[in-house]
């Protein structure tokens, strides 16, 4: 053993001893607290439904909808209390008012163990009992998620006016320590900074930077002047390089420049911590001026976990909990080193971790006055009166707030606690002997099996077993948090500018073709500029394009599936490849926002992949039973050629998915762009090329619906029309098909997906943070031009006022704008007649309703509409009834959720919904009443991703079918059944392989 590991165990022992001359359980609170806790930690089920019910508690008022909800949590327990439970509930109903505010109070009480005030004057009584306890503070305002810049501000005043009444009411304390205080003051804030600014975006951190500096600067100034510490916290990893860069940024200023008494947050959780820290190290010695860092492990880590999951991306953080523990340590000795330039506070209540700082300190003679611990109030009481007890300054971190605010801090908190990996469950919940708690954690990382595994998505492998999204791996977004992906995009942006104005082809039979005529797709934020010139198919290359087709079809048709798919699979790394390329297209051609653009980029690639995997999955022909002496052998033809018609919101992904399943599945193809996203169909063709399909089976087809549109739709030799786009086309395709014409060899299949009119329900006990940022988006996001998008928000009356309030200051708060620019979330519509159509419906809403909000100020160039809410809408208005396919949301008010449903369910389609709520019982009755294809619970009505959510509608939103599902490709095919007597002289073989070899001929290798 090392003499470092050895003087750690020391320490580790002395503290050990020192906790255990004042024992006391894990949670300090006995009763109520303690016996959740226990039982949490027993049971994770009731785990999950304590903490959900916590969560929702705050937001309950009324004693009835307490016992209401704790009925609903607790119904379906399935340890030995639910008997317990059950009476607990039974009596609680009789007496709903008391019981429930009993209940409330107890869980407040919760609360209450980890919340040192309800506010600045509150808070005192918990610094003073502290102080006597010779334990400093560093105090943080609780806030709601801010989803508006009114809430910002409002934060930002709170924390002046905390800090100065901290300031007012400690004048005349002293450092506890006294040495070396002079790195130490008594008042220290720490400060949340994506409290400060609400339109935060990874891709923008210039941007969120200029908001946010002048935000802070009247609080530094004023902590300054104060003689107080400011410190900027850390929260998710998608806001870590923003609040890195704006730390460097206002503390380079020169009014900041010498000054010392400023900190921020590393969290050792994260791989690149290390990275950060040395960074920030460097920036100090350039500075010149001492600064603080506060080592923490780092809250976020199950959000953190989950969100790389969701998207595909890298995980950020270590995902073995020895490997944080080490990193810890790592960075622990380059801060010590580094005491020259920064003052360090260990943020931690592990007992290993904190002797290991100690010993290392004296290892490298650091005096222990010129660091500090801290630790978080309301827990691991003993280790920080050890800590007083030996010599150390501790200062422990105060949240001040009322409860709701409170919830989300108070939920990571219980989970931290009841953590099977964390430190104090283990040391004082289950006895986990000293020296397993005292171990090196190189060592723990060593012996481990999973020692540094990088866990980060499952694997892939199709299989018949498991749920056909489970064996597929998504293509991951684009992450615009990571610096060179924003210079990559800027580039892209700054490359395809040279591009604009270019002339592309007609392909049909792999030959270009021009036209007298050309489509000119223009830029929607800069009408002027013309993306492209895009050539014109008239009746005659339509008629061509057909006739290749056709002829392509006898052999296309015979081609193997794997051969098939291998084409789709090299498509998709070509749009790998041109990956930033097509997404800056997409910003210029049809005014997406960066992310969105992306997310359209992504699911192109998705389809491509899970086309062909699917394939996989039904290319072999499959017997349909045992029996024996005969086999039957199911399988799929291809229906012949398939004219695909895009629309322009999706102007990739709709495409790409609609003509790979009919490619992949045998089908030729002509595909016809809309005119507005003609060059991106271009696009499609280019990288079909590339990816080397066939001559005649991919035709490009650019030109007008109604022309060659319809002359292919009604044409004899198509045999199957798959289409995106709005219903009065819609219906017309369907009515058209339904016709058999003269010659035609095929009953016409069509696959027709068309708007929507969706709702969002928010139901009176609904989280607010997350509905109001989820409903903006669901509205919002590419200006509402998604078939998605929700159109109708349907509020319950008892949350209406708030819910309202916060939404509108929401809107009011979006940047609208050229989406060139990352910051921008709200970009123009499609085109002068989309404008026109939209402003018009505007007018009627302020006919037929109350005009709530419209932002004033977008850009005058550009098909630019301002965000718009109506209020007071009747279920029956024509806003409320017609699909506007804009930034317009209707606002409608309802007394229950039997109404909310009935106004969301009466309207002529069903493609999604929203329901955001804390009931389990009226979740349920969403799952089950709302009338809509894609049901999208507690989350946004929009981003469907492929496997994942197979998308589409019914009634007026199409015709049932789920693109980006298991069965989508059968829309594309004919079944087919091929039966063998196999007996021979009353002779036949045992067994029948379940699939056989594809029926081609001449057979292909
Ligand atoms: C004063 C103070 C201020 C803080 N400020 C911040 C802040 O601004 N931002 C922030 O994010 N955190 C902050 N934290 C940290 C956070 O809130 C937790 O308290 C802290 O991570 C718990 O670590 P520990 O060393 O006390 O306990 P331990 O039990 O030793 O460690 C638990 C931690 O290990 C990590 N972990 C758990 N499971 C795994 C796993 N499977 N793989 C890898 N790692 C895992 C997690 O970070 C978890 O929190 C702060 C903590 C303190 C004490």
């Amino acid at each position: 053993m090392g003499a470092l590991q050895a003087e750690v165990e020391r320490r580790g022992e002395r503290i050990f001893e020192l906790v255990d001359e004042h024992p006391e359980p894990l949670f300090s609170k006995a009763g109520f607290y303690q016996r959740m806790m226990a039982l949490s930690m027993r049971d994770e089920h009731f785990k999950v439904q304590l903490f959900r019910f916590v969560d929702v508690l705050a937001s309950l008022h009324r004693g009835p909808d307490i016992v209401q909800h704790l009925d609903e949590y607790f119904a379906d327990l399935r340890n030995g209390y639910r008997p317990l439970i059950r009476t607990g509930v039974g009596l609680a109903k009789f007496v709903p008012w008391i019981s429930g505010q009993v209940l409330r109070w107890n869980v407040s009480g919760m609360a209450r163990q980890f919340i040192a005030g309800k506010n600045p004057q509150d808070v005192m009584k918990t610094l003073r009992k502290r102080r006597a306890q010779g334990i400093g503070f560093t105090v943080d305002l609780l806030g709601e998620a801010v989803v508006s810049e009114k809430e910002a501000a409002e934060y930002a005043t709170r924390c002046l006016e905390l800090l100065e009444h901290l300031c007012r009411e400690t004048r005349g304390w002293t450092d506890p320590l006294g040495e070396n205080a002079n790195l130490f003051p008594v008042v220290n804030l720490s400060v949340k900074i994506s409290a400060l600014y609400s339109q935060m975006n990874p891709a923008a951190p210039a941007e969120a930077i200029a908001h946010l500096a002048p935000k802070l600067r009247p609080i530094l100034r004023g902590a300054r002047e104060l003689g107080a510490f400011v410190n900027f916290d850390m929260e998710s990893f998608a806001h870590k390089n923003a609040t890195l860069e704006l730390f460097k940024t206002l503390f380079t200023e020169s009014e900041f420049r010498d000054w010392a008494h400023v900190g921020i947050v590393v969290q050792a959780y994260l791989r690149d911590a290390e990275e950060d820290l040395r960074d920030l190290l460097d920036w100090g010695r350039k500075r010149g001026t001492r600064f603080a860092v506060r080592l923490v492990k780092g809250a976020y880590w199950d959000f953190e976990k989950i969100k790389s999951r969701q998207n595909g991306w890298a995980c950020p953080v270590f995902l073995q909990k020895p490997e944080s523990d080490l990193n810890f340590e790592v960075l622990t000795r380059i801060l010590l080193e580094n005491e020259s330039i920064v003052t360090a506070a260990f943020g931690s209540h592990n007992v290993r971790s904190i002797a290991h700082a100690q010993a290392l300190a004296d290892e490298l003679g650091i005096d222990r006055s010129r660091f500090e611990f801290q630790l978080l109030y309301g827990m691991a009481g003993p280790v920080k009166r050890a800590l007083v007890e030996m010599g150390y300054r501790v200062r422990e971190y105060c949240p001040v707030g009322e409860l709701l605010p409170g919830m989300s801090y108070l939920v990571r908190r219980l989970l931290e606690n009841t953590s099977n990996e964390g430190f104090l469950r283990a040391k004082f919940s289950e006895n986990v002997s000293e020296s397993e708690l005292l171990r090196d954690p190189a060592d723990v990382v060593a012996q481990s099996p999973n020692g540094a595994r990088h866990l980060e998505v499952s694997s892939n492998g199709a299989s018949l077993d498991t749920p056909p999204g489970d064996s597929y791996e998504n293509a991951p977004l684009v992450n615009f948090v990571y610096e060179q992906n924003q210079e990559r995009m800027r580039a892209a942006i700054e490359h395809m500018r040279t591009q604009l104005g270019q002339k592309y082809p007609i392909v049909i039979n792999g030959e270009k073709i021009w036209t007298d005529k050309t489509i000119a797709s223009i830029n929607p934020s800069d009408p002027d500029q013309v993306v492209g010139h895009v050539a014109e198919a008239g009746i005659p290359e339509a008629e061509r394009a057909v006739k290749v087709a056709r002829e392509a079809f006898d052999q296309w048709s015979r081609t193997s599936f794997e051969t098939r798919c291998r084409l789709l699979e090299r498509a998709a790394d070509i749009m790998h490849r041109r990956r930033f390329e097509l997404s800056a297209l997409e910003v210029f051609e049809v005014g997406k926002a960066w992310a969105e653009a992306d997310g359209d980029i992504r699911e192109a690639i998705d389809f491509c992949l899970f086309y062909a995997q699917q394939m996989r999955l039904i290319g072999r022909p499959r017997l349909t039973q045992h029996v024996l002496g005969e086999e039957s052998y199911q399988h799929y033809w291809p229906r012949g050629v398939a004219f695909v018609v895009a629309p322009w919101n999706f102007p990739l992904a709709i495409l790409t998915g609609m003509t790979t399943a009919a490619l992949v599945t045998g089908n030729t193809v002509i595909f016809k762009p809309a005119e507005q996203s003609a060059v991106v169909g271009a696009m499609l063709m280019e990288i079909f090329e590339e990816a080397g399909v066939p001559r005649g089976v991919l035709n490009y087809l650019p030109g007008k619906g109604s022309v060659i549109g319809q002359h292919l739709v009604d044409h004899k030799d198509v045999d199957l029309i798959a289409f995106t786009g709005s219903r009065e086309v819609g219906l017309r395709i369907w009515k058209s098909a339904g016709e058999t014409r003269e010659g035609q060899r095929e009953l016409k299949r069509v696959i027709c997906e068309m708007g929507g009119k969706n709702a969002v329900i928010i139901d009176s006990d609904a989280d607010l943070d997350e509905a109001i940022v989820d409903t903006i988006y669901s509205a919002f996001g590419y200006q509402g031009q998604k078939c998605s998008a929700c159109s109708r928000l349907i509020i319950l009356e008892e949350i209406y006022p708030r819910a309202i309030d916060r939404l509108l200051n929401a809107a009011a708060s979006l940047h609208v704008g050229n989406p060139e620019d990352p910051s921008v979330t709200v970009g123009p519509v499609i085109d002068v007649k989309a404008h026109k159509n939209i402003l018009g419906y505007i007018e009627s809403g302020k006919q037929e309703a109350r005009l709530a909000f419209q932002r004033g100020d977008v850009p005058a160039k550009g098909f630019f509409i301002p965000p718009t809410i109506f209020t007071n809408v009747s279920p029956r208005a024509k806003i409320a009834c017609e699909e506007i396919f804009g930034p317009v949301l209707s606002v409608i008010k309802v007394r229950d959720l039997d109404e909310a449903i009935e106004v969301a369910n009466n309207t002529d389609y069903a493609l999604t919904a929203g329901f955001f709520s804390r009931s389990p019982a009226n979740i349920e009755r969403a799952k089950a009443e709302i009338c809509a294809g894609n049901v999208y619970i507690n989350r946004s009505c929009t981003g469907a991703v492929v496997g994942r959510h197979p998308f589409g509608g019914f009634k007026m939103s199409g015709g049932g079918t789920k693109a980006g599902g298991a069965d989508y490709l059968l829309q594309f095919v004919v079944p087919r059944v091929v039966t063998e007597n196999i007996t021979r002289h009353g002779f036949a073989p045992e067994t029948t392989p379940q699939y056989r070899d594809e029926f081609l001929w001449p057979p292909q290798r």
